[in-house]
């Protein structure tokens, strides 16, 4: 038996080197045929594929927590159209490459939402990367130091979805403008990237500094856009009162 578990791995067939032991004697005692014995094993091998590209994918996709749209209290949130979140859903813009925009101050549900956005396109199989927006441009800022900028462009525009978390937190430097204008054109029309702010779009020239890069990221961003203004108050800062 160990012989034939050293084969399966060596011929990368992990899934049928895990069962074919408990599969054997199964089919001693169920009198199988072989062909029924060789349709469970590879049934396993390809059972245990799906499993493992969709383990790759969730620890690619960089989550910082995992929540849920059935975590979300939309009754608490009621700037937020839950039939239009829902529609979301269906992955639908995820190939229409249309970007989805989540405005609103800290604590309002803006991330749970993003996260909760990129499960539902990980269990259809997308590819999806999660990044705040300053981690994206600090990454790109250190890559040309080492030549290794033309890489590292790659990582954010090849997802199916993009979600770049905290536009506006934090100031930005003019070089580092140009960077986050080059993901937004790259993915342009072609991949969907889902942004939170907390700053209204009116004042994003405060964020980009120069105003005909400002518009041309806003253009391109809003061309395809579902845009969400949530309005509400902190999720954070309600649980606090309630626990005082
Ligand atoms: P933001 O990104 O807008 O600052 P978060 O998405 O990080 O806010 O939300 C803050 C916390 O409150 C998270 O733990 C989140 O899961 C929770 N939260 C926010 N809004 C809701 C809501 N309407 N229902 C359930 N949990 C919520
Ligand atoms: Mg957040």
């Amino acid at each position: 038996m160990n012989t034939i578990i050293t084969k399966l791995r060596k011929f990368y067939l992990a899934g049928m080197a895990k069962t074919v032991e408990l599969r054997l004697s199964q089919a001693q005692e169920q009198n199988m045929s072989h062909q029924e014995l060789l349709e469970l094993l590879l049934e396993d091998e390809k059972v245990n594929r799906e499993d493992n590209r969709r383990i790759r994918l969730h620890q690619g996709a960089k989550l910082p927590f995992v929540k849920h749209l059935s975590d979300f209290d939309f009754t608490f949130q009621p700037s937020i159209k839950k039939g239009y979140i829902i529609d979301l859903t269906t992955n639908a813009y995820i190939p229409r490459a249309e970007n989805i925009l989540f405005i609103g101050p800290p604590g309002v549900g803006k991330s749970h939402l993003s996260v909760s956005l990129g499960l539902k396109a990980l269990a259809m199989g997308y590819t999806v990367l999660f990044t705040t927006v300053w981690d994206m441009i600090t990454n790109l800022q250190q890559s040309r130091a080492n030549y290794t900028y033309k890489q590292k462009v790659e990582t954010y525009v090849k997802p199916d979805l993009l979600i770049l978390d905290e536009l506006g937190y934090r100031t930005m430097a003019e070089t580092t403008v140009e960077d986050f204008f080059t993901i937004i054109s790259k993915r342009y029309e072609k991949k969907p990237t889902i942004i939170t702010s907390n700053r209204d779009i009116s004042t994003w020239d405060k964020i980009f500094f120069d105003k005909t890069l400002t518009g041309a990221i806003i253009d391109r961003l809003l061309h395809h856009c579902h845009t969400f203004v949530i309005t509400g108050e902190s999720y954070r800062f309600q649980n606090r009162q309630k626990n005082t």
